[in-house]
């Protein structure tokens, strides 16, 4: 373990790993520190025993026609799949004949055009006061809004959700987001297993505690979740109060995914979804046969996923064949077998899914992502303006971070 580095990268997911390959590209000496035994945080891919590649964190490239991730995915030699997502009109009729899912469609889309009206007006307010009371799709988003932000609307910042800004362009990669990330970072110096637990910035370098021992630094990029600075993992010396705040303005939402194996998936076209209700907000959204494989890609979200975390695989999986037994009849759940599931908010390095800003707290983006001293610098997700909550943000800010560190260098030199 190097005891001395010119800049310690601390966390190893996507904005970490974007951040130490720019650092290395300007020939400095960086490390990566990493808390868990693998690189890629909150991508993860795991197989099932046919070999298929299963992101039981993100898997969407979204914004794919301006997402780094896509040029990197090419230059690594994986595979890009470009089928639209199963959000985009591939809707299973089943239990949303046609007309009741244009009418949802309308109701979301009028949600969204007040949504950016009432952000161009001062202060700010939950998203659930957007809400139409008279329409009968509010529980339908609701849940929506789980997927999207982790968090039902009343819990969500309007201005922020407005400033999020996306091309609905959504690709992925075959062998999986995880892969393409952890892939991406496997050549850079690392440290693993490794969870970093205080940051002294007294004195002239900064003295970075792990696990492992303490390392000497000129300046660090801090790239773990908000949740896990707002529940202060890390201890600072001297203490950054505003950071913390700022984090806490920025909690994750719960968002977990579910795998299951489905006997005779050919019945259904490859990649459509189907809501396991369409009138309530404890409901999860059923992605059949991602990449026309026979499996069952289960979405959960907010309140929902956080009390189904707490009983494991088992409470997931029965969930969703209760939910798909609704909509295909009960001889369905003969066809379906559990394959995996992540719990996000048990995860002790995650805490969480992705970032929403609280009511009031849309600024705590900028705040979060503010160097200290020119020499504690803090990038991921969170810290993103326009792309908070994916993979892309991450990596953007990262980079961003590496450019500053870099410039700064370059003119104390
Ligand atoms: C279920 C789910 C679905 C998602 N779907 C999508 C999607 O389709 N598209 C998309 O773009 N995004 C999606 N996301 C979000 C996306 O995964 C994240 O926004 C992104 O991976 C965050 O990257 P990051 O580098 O900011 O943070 P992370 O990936 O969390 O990286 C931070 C790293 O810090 C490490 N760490 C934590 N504590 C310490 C410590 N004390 N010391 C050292 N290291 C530490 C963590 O282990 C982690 O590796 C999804 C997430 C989930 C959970």
């Amino acid at each position: 373990m190097p005891s001395e580095v010119d800049v310690v990268v601390i966390g190893g997911g996507s904005a970490g790993v974007a951040a130490a390959k720019r650092l290395r590209q300007a020939r400095l000496r960086c490390l990566l520190v990493e808390a868990r035994p693998r690189l890629g945080g909150r991508a993860w891919t795991v197989h099932d025993a046919s070999g298929h590649a299963l992101d039981v964190g993100c898997g969407w490239l979204h914004s794919a026609d301006r997402n780094p991730w896509v040029g990197v995915a090419q230059a690594e030699g994986l595979s890009i799949d470009k089928t639209p997502p199963p959000w985009m009109n591939r809707q299973l009729e089943r239990n949303f004949p046609g007309g009741e899912f244009a009418d949802y469609r309308k109701a979301f889309t009028e949600f969204y055009q007040r949504l950016d009206e009432a952000a161009q007006r001062p202060g700010d307010a939950p998203a659930s006061s957007l809400l139409d009371p008279a329409s009968r799709w509010n529980p339908l988003l609701n849940a929506t809004s789980t997927y999207i932000s982790g968090a039902e609307l009343d819990r969500v910042s309007l201005k922020d959700l407005d400033r999020y800004h996306s091309t609905d362009v959504n690709w992925r990669v075959v062998e999986g987001y995880g892969t393409l990330i952890s892939k991406h970072g496997a050549a850079l110096p690392q440290m693993l297993d490794c969870p970093v637990g205080a940051i002294d910035h007294r004195g002239r370098r900064l003295r970075i505690e792990t696990r492992k021992g303490a390392i000497a630094a000129d300046q660090a990029i801090v790239t773990v979740p908000s949740a896990v600075l707002a529940a202060e993992r890390i201890g600072f010396t001297p203490a950054l109060p505003q950071k913390i705040e700022a984090a806490r303005g920025l909690p994750l939402g719960v968002d977990d995914k579910l795998f299951i194996a489905l006997d005779g998936a050919e019945e259904f076209e490859t990649s459509v979804r189907v809501f396991g209700h369409t009138d309530r907000v404890a409901t999860a959204g059923y992605h059949l046969r991602p990449f026309g494989w026979p499996i069952i890609e289960c979405y959960f979200g907010g309140a929902c996923a956080a009390e189904l975390e707490k009983g494991g695989e088992s409470a997931f999986f029965d969930f969703a064949v209760s939910e798909l037994c609704g909509v295909f009849g009960s001889a369905f759940a003969r066809r379906l077998k559990p394959l995996c599931v992540h719990g996000w908010q048990s995860d002790p390095f995650a805490l969480g899914a992705y970032s929403y800003a609280s009511p009031g707290n849309a600024d705590c983006r900028a705040t979060l992502a503010e160097p200290v001293d020119d020499r504690l610098f803090f990038a991921g997700e969170a810290c993103s303006r326009h792309d908070f909550s994916t993979a892309h943000g991450g990596y953007l800010t990262g980079a961003a971070a590496a450019e500053q560190i870099i410039a700064r260098r370059n003119i104390s030199r």
